[in-house]
């Protein structure tokens, strides 16, 4: 009985085991499911920028690699067993997991439905703990995940579920401030940068009616930036193109993380205009405060998105038919897909079946 108490879920995974080398295959066993908890198989495991930086301890002051590090947090699969509390999910269903997977539960964002805004701080999917600040969190490079069904998304529908994984982070990444912003029809929507988190700002705005123009430096997306539904194209570095859209957008979505020039794009909006920064460039940027003042604009941040919001997200992609543009790999391509990632050599999201691991 005590040994059928502790034995956990047996699992594989891929794992950097020190910052500089390859993934390994890496064998771990995850917590029995406990009577909150679903056991999922995981089917595709997208991969995020964020991965890459954390794999690779680039972020050593915000984020410091633990390692093993398993990253991933844009999973999708089928659940496969259920606690005996469950009540949202039966075997079978498919369930999506993000970039939490728990939080106190008591602070006023969690008690809010946003999560990834908790107080004590959210247990990450993956190079984080669990709440008890000890057990480490691995992520969707690997064959299983037992989770707490509240920090789940029920994925209502079939179809193509690779590319439903990246609507668990770059879908609710981009979903959320477009939502809170209420941007809909009528509305003249830009958004900055065309790739993992720009091209579902494109989809997602585009299917909430907005009219959308994309800003790139390169005049080689303009081709996909229509294929994903985008109403115009301009090419930021040209003066004679950004000249004449001055004050005339509503909403702006950057996800840009490079170095780039704020105001270039503040001026673009109309009163009251809002932008939203979603990407986090390496070097704190200036800005000069007359760009804001001109015309009562706001500059805004934003973060994921709570549970709520996610499930949200998850049944308007499943409704208007919105979904990640993928490029399915093998586990053992992963290192090519970072060296690709990096150099923005995707279309627009590797995502990695994790099927027959
Ligand atoms: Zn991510
Ligand atoms: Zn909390």
């Amino acid at each position: 009985m005590i040994a059928a108490e502790t034995e956990g879920t047996a699992t594989k995974g891929f794992a950097v085991h020190e910052a500089g080398t390859n993934f390994q295959p890496f064998d771990f066993v995850r917590r029995k499911p406990r009577p909150n908890d679903i056991a999922v198989d995981i089917q595709y495991s997208g991969i995020c920028h964020s991965d890459i930086h954390q794999a690779k301890n680039e972020w050593p002051d915000i984020m410091p690699a633990t390692y093993p590090l398993v990253p991933g947090h844009e999973i999708v699969g089928r659940v496969a067993k259920v606690g005996d509390a469950v009540t949202k999910f039966k075997v079978g269903d498919i369930a999506g997991i993000g970039c939490i997977v728990d939080s106190c539960r008591e602070c006023q964002p969690c008690q809010s439905g946003v999560e990834q805004y908790c107080i004590k701080g959210a247990a990450f999917t993956y190079n984080g703990t669990e709440m008890d600040r000890v057990t480490p969190t691995y992520g969707g490079y690997s064959d299983k995940y037992v989770v707490d069904e509240n920090f789940a998304m029920k994925v209502n529908g079939e179809g193509d579920l690779a590319g439903v994984a990246p609507l668990l982070c770059a879908g609710i990444t981009t979903y959320s401030p477009l939502n809170r912003f209420k941007v809909g029809p009528g509305q003249k929507v830009g958004v900055v940068g065309l790739g993992g988190l720009g091209h579902m700002g494109v989809k997602l705005a585009v299917a909430m009616g907005a009219d959308v123009t994309v800003f790139s430096t390169s005049p080689s997306k303009e081709g996909d930036a229509r294929k994903l539904g985008a109403h115009n194209f301009v090419l930021s570095k040209s003066a004679e193109a950004m000249e004449p859209l001055r004050n005339t957008f509503n909403f702006i979505l950057d996800t840009v993380s490079a170095p780039h020039d704020l105001m270039q794009f503040l001026g673009l909006l109309g009163l009251n205009g809002v932008m939203v920064v979603v990407g986090v460039p390496p070097e704190p940027t200036m800005f000069h405060q007359g760009s804001l003042i001109m015309g009562n604009r706001s500059l805004v941040g934003s973060l994921i998105g709570g549970m709520p919001e996610t499930q949200e997200m998850l049944d308007f992609c499943m409704k208007n038919n919105v979904r990640s543009d993928v490029e399915v790999i093998t586990p053992d391509r992963i290192p090519e897909a970072y060296d690709r990632t990096i150099k923005s050599d995707v279309r627009y999201r590797f995502v990695i079946d994790m099927q027959n691991v």
